[in-house]
């Protein structure tokens, strides 16, 4: 059976574009576990996949989409079977493995997770990779020894799709969020998440450089790295935590070693890709039961397969706030 894509394709000059084609079940991949795409996320990383940045996906045709939920329509493994609800996001699907944006998908059952009560397909993608990472980011925080009573949580990025989930999820937790942004426009509504307060990035950026700064925040969740990590970690308190999500302001980090040995604070690292079944079973079923899917409603857009080319050198511009969700199935 025919079913349509976005397929992604360099041509010989090395431009990439992308246009929705008609596919047949020969053009899947290898895979025990064949999904009905019904949603898909478009996420920064998915930005980088379709206009050929960053060098992510190394062979063409490529159907991009790091993340989809949809309905088992063919399984030959014993977890999965015809009618089951399931949620996939990373193991470098999108990437180096075809993705969500196709009415169809073939995979590994181990990348999958099962839909969690409560939830719809679109729920699911409205969450997605983003809200996955940033619960894991909060449950690293915690495990870590945060809590809501060390103190104010600083998360940076904060109008994009891990950056605003991450603002909700930890005032529903009972964290003071603190609201790092380049868009002030967007304030009203990381106030309407639970924003505590809200900084402006230049602001932020501009006070005077010392090696350490007031010491104000108990932790922190970066979506950003750059300068900006540089700068939050000079103003982290004694025995703090800041987990490291992204980098839509750089790879590199300035910093000294004086945070880390004068105030005892540390950085860790956040990987949603690889994340075993278990802990992403665990972090979904969590945020099934607090996110506030009313509350998010204004920060969700929604686009069809066509529409992503235009979308993906928004996001990659981070002219994108909230979640943008795929109609895809
Ligand atoms: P979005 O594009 O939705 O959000 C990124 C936000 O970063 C923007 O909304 C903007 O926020 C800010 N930003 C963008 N460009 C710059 C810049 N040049 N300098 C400073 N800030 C900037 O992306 P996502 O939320 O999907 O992802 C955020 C980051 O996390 C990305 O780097 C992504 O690759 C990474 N990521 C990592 C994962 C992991 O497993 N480690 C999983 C998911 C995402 P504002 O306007 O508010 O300043």
């Amino acid at each position: 059976m025919n079913f349509r894509a976005l397929v992604t394709e360099r041509d010989t000059s090395g431009e990439v574009t992308s246009s929705v084609q008609e596919l047949d079940d020969n053009r899947l991949p290898q895979g025990e576990v064949t999904v009905q795409v019904e949603w898909a996320g478009l996420n920064y990383k998915d930005g980088l996949c379709l206009t050929g940045a960053g060098g992510l996906v190394r062979t063409y045709p490529h159907v991009a989409g790091i993340d989809f939920a949809g309905t088992v329509s063919e399984s030959a493994d014993s977890r999965y079977g015809a009618g089951d609800k399931v949620i996939l996001t990373g193991w470098r699907v999108g990437e180096t493995h075809w993705g969500g944006y196709s009415e169809k998908a073939r995979v590994d059952p181990e990348w999958l997770v099962p839909l969690p009560d409560g939830l719809g397909t679109r729920d699911a993608m409205v969450i997605g990779t983003a809200g996955l990472t940033a619960m894991l980011a909060i449950e690293r925080l915690e495990r870590a020894g945060l809590r809501p009573e060390s103190g104010p949580v600083l998360v940076t990025g904060a109008a994009g799709g891990v950056g605003s989930i991450a603002i909700m999820l930890l005032a529903k937790l009972g964290y003071e969020a603190v609201a790092l942004s380049g868009r002030t426009e967007h304030a009203a509504a990381l106030t309407g998440l639970g924003a505590a307060s809200i900084l402006e990035r230049d602001a932020f950026l501009a006070k005077p450089d010392k090696v350490l700064e007031s010491a104000r925040y108990a932790g922190a969740i970066d979506n950003v790295g750059g300068r900006v990590l540089g700068k939050l970690l000079k103003q982290i308190k004694y025995d703090g935590h800041v987990a490291s999500i992204g980098n839509a302001g750089g790879i590199e980090l300035e910093t000294t070693v004086l945070p880390f040995i004068l105030r005892g604070i540390s950085l860790l690292g956040i990987d949603s890709v690889m994340q075993p079944y278990a802990a992403r079973v665990r972090a979904w079923e969590r945020i099934a039961r607090i996110f506030d899917f009313g509350g998010y409603a204004k920060l969700v857009r929604e686009v069809e397969l066509d529409e992503l080319p235009a979308a993906a050198g928004e996001i990659l511009a981070g002219r994108v706030n909230g979640r943008t969700l795929v109609r895809v199935g």
